[in-house]
């Protein structure tokens, strides 16, 4: 499949903007260049436009992913680069794209921001992918397929075999989202990016890296894919301060390690805790940093932990997910402080 037939032509012909920074980015004594305030009272650069590659942040994650940089681009959030797709293969009015529900939100406000149309095709009752009738979806303006693995809000994996039947066969671009990929112990397909040119894989820092204020998504793909993402993109797309403090992160994993291994003791405590309350239907089992729980009266009790002032999040109107409650695993203390809330209220 050639999927560049599926890039808008505008977008192919598209002169990207040259910044001052793209036309001059080695080291000099005085710059004069890009019209900025010339003093930097605090020494920190915050007077000078970041850098529109971001380098230093692509040369770290170069060794933490094993991918090279010219195979990744960072984005503003995983949320930007899910925009800057649709910007460049779904035309407003004609295309379409496909998305699994229960999923992530985001994919289908998207396609609603762009006036393209969201295919649902629902996971199996077991939240695994529909792959004939995902086939069956697909029709000449289908450009994009979204595929959430750990699923938001489900938790769960989907299977390899039906990712692959679809990098086999679907004649689109097809998106995997990693967001949660840190928390399974299934592996990443970052690995198989040489063998699909029609594959982009999405990861975030805003979970397992503690940095969702950074505000810090990687896409992976094709070289000329990740050159068109970089072509749409606003020129200084991530801030110098987030840059900065990215790269510090990214420079010390052993503190992510240290709280990637405490999360995941903690889901494990929590499922236990939660199967062990009478209500509890079911406890889903979660590749992610977060719970899946079915339980009796699910929208009451949601209330009831907001008057004790803990918010967890309600997914009881998502289909599939009939008196559901998504439980985000926190601290220690901080799901002890939910468990002992929990059996209060359910004694009531
Ligand atoms: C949280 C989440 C993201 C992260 O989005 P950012 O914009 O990178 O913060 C992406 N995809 C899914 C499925 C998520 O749950």
């Amino acid at each position: 499949m050639n999927w560049k037939k599926l890039v808008l032509p505008h977008i192919l012909k598209l002169q990207a903007y040259s910044s001052a920074r793209d036309e001059f980015s080695g080291d000099a004594k005085v710059f004069l260049d890009a019209n900025e305030n010339p003093f930097d009272e605090e020494q920190n650069n915050w007077n000078r436009y970041p850098d529109p590659l971001q380098k230093n942040l692509k040369a770290e994650l170069e060794k933490i992913k094993g991918i090279a940089a010219e195979n990744m681009f960072l984005g503003n959030g995983s949320d930007e680069a899910i925009d800057l797709l649709f910007r460049i293969f779904c035309k407003a009015g004609e295309s379409n794209v496909i998305t699994c529900p229960p999923t992530y939100g985001m994919y289908k406000v998207s396609s609603a921001i762009h006036n393209v149309e969201n295919v649902e095709v629902p996971l199996t009752p077991e939240f695994q992918l529909d792959v004939k009738n995902i086939l069956d979806a697909v029709n000449e303006s289908t450009k994009l397929l979204f595929i959430c693995t750990p699923n938001n809000p489900t938790g769960n994996s989907l299977r390899k075999d039906s990712i692959l039947e679809i990098l086999e066969t679907y004649p689109g671009i097809v998106i995997i989202d990693e967001a949660y990929i840190d928390f399974s112990k299934e592996e990443s397909w970052i690995k198989e990016l040489d063998q699909y040119p029609n594959l982009v894989i999405l990861q975030t820092l805003s979970k397992a890296w503690g940095l969702a204020s950074a505000r810090l998504g990687i896409a992976y793909a094709n070289t000329e894919l990740i050159k068109l993402l970089n072509k749409v993109k606003a020129p200084y797309n991530i801030s110098g301060p987030s840059q900065k403090v990215v790269l510090e992160a990214l420079q010390n994993p052993e503190i992510f390690k240290k709280q990637l291994k405490i999360i995941l003791s903690e889901r494990d405590r929590l499922q236990v805790a939660l199967q062990d309350i009478p209500s509890v239907k079911k406890v889903y089992e979660s590749d992610a940093n977060f719970l899946l729980v079915k339980i009796n009266q699910a929208k009451d009790l949601y209330q009831k932990l907001i008057e004790k002032e803990i918010v967890i999040r309600d997914r009881s109107n998502v289909q599939l997910c009939d008196d559901c409650l998504r439980i985000t695993v926190g601290t220690e203390e901080e799901n002890k402080h939910l468990i002992k809330n929990l059996q209060l209220l359910l004694i009531d």
